[in-house]
């Protein structure tokens, strides 16, 4: 199959104004991944395992048990091959199984054409119920990608999340921290229940090792404070409670002299709660996003 360098964008291509990525960084990855390309195999882009319009075979490929209600699953193109499916992270995929469709965020791609997604079950769940029943190798269907998160300008990003809400900032994060030119600043606040609910909490931790990273856990649930912190890892930041109207509003007033973007994923309650918090405290609409937006199905 012939494949072409990719375009050389000229120095002025560039607008100057802080795109994640920008075209020029765009260039240098996909300039890397093509000169790799030509010695190995592994590295393509592989439009044909995965379309918009056409759903497409998957095999249910792992199944780890997060928590008491979420899994992490990895799905891998049937039949097996090599190459990146085209998903850029924060954008997300529609699993069908059995005749029933929902969308999700991949939080990691792979050279085998594989990605893995974090799924929540919910009881009496129409896809829930469908997806518990399948084990590995069974298949689904998978089409996509489409939405995706894009911005620029910003020099501080601000993000809620709650529960399974965290699945739409993985990728998100992991794309901004591994562009060594990107000087945004990620501040992550995230709320569960208990300490045991928290989902990913080593990649979290990894995430904060970074100087650009700072996260925060809310445990809302968690009886014996005393306990509980003495499982929290070294520099783990810890708060209980909620994310709290005050807390949103000393947040708010952290951010005062920055290009803030503000981002929200979590249950129709949560979400309703951090906009209604933000709006009340002057930050511009535009400038506030909400994922898997429940609240549009309703
Ligand atoms: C763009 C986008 C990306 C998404 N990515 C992910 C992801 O990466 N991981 C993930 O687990 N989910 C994700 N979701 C949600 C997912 O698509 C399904 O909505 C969810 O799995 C429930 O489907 P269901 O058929 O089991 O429940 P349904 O039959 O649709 O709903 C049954 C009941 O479950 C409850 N419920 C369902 N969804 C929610 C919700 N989001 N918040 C609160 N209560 C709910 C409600 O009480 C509802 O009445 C995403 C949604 C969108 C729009």
């Amino acid at each position: 199959m012939y494949d072409p360098p990719p375009e050389r964008p000229l120095e002025s291509d560039c607008c100057g104004s802080g795109c994640l990525p920008c075209i020029l960084d765009v260039y240098e990855d996909e300039y890397s991944r093509w000169k790799i390309r030509q010695t190995n195999h592994s590295d393509q882009l592989r439009r044909d395992m995965l379309s918009v319009t056409k759903n497409k075979p998957f095999k249910i490929a792992a199944i780890e048990q997060l928590n008491k209600n979420t899994r992490l699953y990895t799905f891998i193109a049937y039949p097996e091959t090599n190459g990146y499916l085209p998903i850029i992270y924060t954008q997300h995929i529609f699993i069908q199984v059995d005749n029933i469709t929902r969308p999700f965020t991949p939080i990691s791609l792979s050279e085998n054409c594989s990605f893995k997604v974090l799924i929540k079950s919910y009881i009496n769940g129409k896809f829930s119920e469908k997806l518990i029943k399948k084990s590995i190798n069974d298949i689904v269907y998978v089409r996509g990608p489409s939405g995706g998160i894009q911005f620029n300008n910003a020099d501080k990003l601000n993000m809620f999340c709650a529960g399974s809400g965290i699945a739409a900032f993985i990728g998100f994060i992991q794309t901004i921290l591994k562009n060594e030119k990107c000087f945004t600043i990620i501040d992550l606040h995230y709320s569960c229940k208990t300490l045991d609910d928290i989902l990913l909490r080593k990649m979290l931790f990894d995430f904060s090792l970074f100087w650009n990273c700072k996260i925060s856990l809310y445990l809302t649930k968690e009886e014996d404070w005393t306990k509980c912190s003495e499982s929290f890892w070294y520099n783990e930041t810890f708060f209980k409670g909620r994310i709290s109207e005050s807390v949103i509003k000393d947040i708010i007033n952290k951010n005062k002299n920055s290009q803030s973007l503000w981002f929200i994923c979590g249950t129709n309650d949560f979400n309703q709660h951090c906009l209604d918090c933000l709006l009340k405290y002057n930050i511009n609409k535009e400038n506030i996003q909400i994922f898997h937006d429940y609240l549009k199905k309703k």
